[in-house]
């Protein structure tokens, strides 16, 4: 059965935590579910704003359509042999506590994606990312209804087209995650080469379970809770350049901070960029930068989305005009329609 709640306030669903309203809110379960209120609301020919828990989604306005939210529960296992596990989590899963559960078990892979919020079917579509980790390094395959075609189809690896917080998915707003399936190890193989994880975990033994808690101190020490303060993360991607690009911002600024791959293009860091335009910590009004982290915009309470929304605008139009970089949001705009 789907629940359907009209005219809802959705300050609560999204972690900006800014005031929008929206015509309704459709909360579903399986494709029966999805089928049954598009028929039953007469929804079949419009596209729902699909909505996890809202932790990569700013409204800068109410939203007049009708939003879906895949709420489907349920860890299970797929399949085991000796060294691998394949377990499928319902998209409607907090993706924490699919680490956490993970990690109980001893099964390691997703560990270093420890504490990122929302939920499992959101994972896939920006394939998340965190402290050396992808989720494209343990992803399986996924269920998902397809608005279009009105049928469940599957995916596999090889179609998720995963790169730099995108994928297949993430272009394709017709398809509902339902499931997702990811490949665990029973081995571990610890990756704690991202900055400040080794200093974190001194000489405690490596394990699933303390490579998560480091993950957690450091991502405490930098981020803003989200029940404290409203935040999307980063609301940037770092920009990714060429070889040629990154030796020029190089030879004229030797500090850049960048991510270089083996053929000499990669990416350079956003929060760089924008603190060597002064954003770092600037508070305006009821949203700011935040000051410990120069790529999380935050909402310092009373904030509306379009306030946000303007400042990210600024801090694109100065890193252009200093720089000659652009930055894009990372962060999914919603509503104002
Ligand atoms: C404090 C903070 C820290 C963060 N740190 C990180 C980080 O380290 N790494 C990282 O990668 N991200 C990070 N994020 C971003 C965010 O946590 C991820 O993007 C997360 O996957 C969003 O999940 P959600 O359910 O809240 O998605 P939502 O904001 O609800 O949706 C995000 C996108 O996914 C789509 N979507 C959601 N569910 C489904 C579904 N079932 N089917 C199809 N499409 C769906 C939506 O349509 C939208 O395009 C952070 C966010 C915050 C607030």
């Amino acid at each position: 059965m789907y629940k359907l709640t009209t005219n809802v306030d959705l300050t609560a669903y999204s972690t900006f935590g800014v005031p929008a309203r929206a015509a309704c809110v459709v909360a579903v379960n399986t494709a029966e579910d999805i089928e049954a209120a598009r028929v039953g609301e007469r929804f079949t020919d419009q596209q729902p704003l699909i909505l996890g828990a809202g932790s990569n989604t700013l409204f800068v306005g109410d939203y007049t359509g009708w939003i879906l939210h895949p709420a489907v529960s349920g860890i299970s296992i797929v399949e085991e042999n000796d060294d691998f596990i394949w377990l499928d989590a319902g998209a409607g899963v907090n993706w924490h506590n699919l680490v956490e559960y993970s990690v109980s078990q001893d099964w390691s892979g997703i560990e270093n994606l420890a504490l990122i919020p929302g939920n499992v079917g959101a994972a896939p579509v920006q394939n998340i990312g965190a402290y050396g980790m992808e989720l494209a390094q343990v992803f399986a395959g996924l269920k998902a209804f397809d608005l279009r075609q009105n049928r469940i189809v599957e995916f596999d690896s090889s179609q998720a087209e995963f790169g730099y917080r995108r994928s297949y998915f993430k272009n394709h707003p017709e398809l509902v995650i339902l499931n997702v399936v990811l490949k665990l190890s029973k081995k571990f193989f610890p990756k704690i080469q991202y900055r400040g994880l080794k200093e974190i975990l001194g000489d405690r033994e490596l394990t699933p379970r303390t490579v998560m808690e480091a993950v957690i101190a450091l991502r405490r020490s930098k981020l803003p809770d989200t029940a404290e303060l409203g935040s999307g993360g980063s609301f940037f991607k770092n920009p990714i350049l060429g070889k040629t690009e990154i030796e020029q911002l190089l030879s004229e600024y030797p500090q850049a901070v960048v991510y270089r791959n083996t053929d000499g293009s990669g990416k350079v860091a956003a929060a760089w960029l924008i603190e060597q335009c002064g954003w770092k910590g600037v508070r305006r009004g009821n949203c700011g930068v935040y000051d410990g982290h120069a790529l999380v915009l935050v909402n310092y309470g009373g904030a509306t989305g379009r306030q946000i929304w303007q400042l990210a605008q600024d801090i694109i139009h100065s890193v252009e005009d200093k720089l000659a970089l652009t930055l894009e949001p990372e962060v999914r705009i919603a509503g104002g329609d």
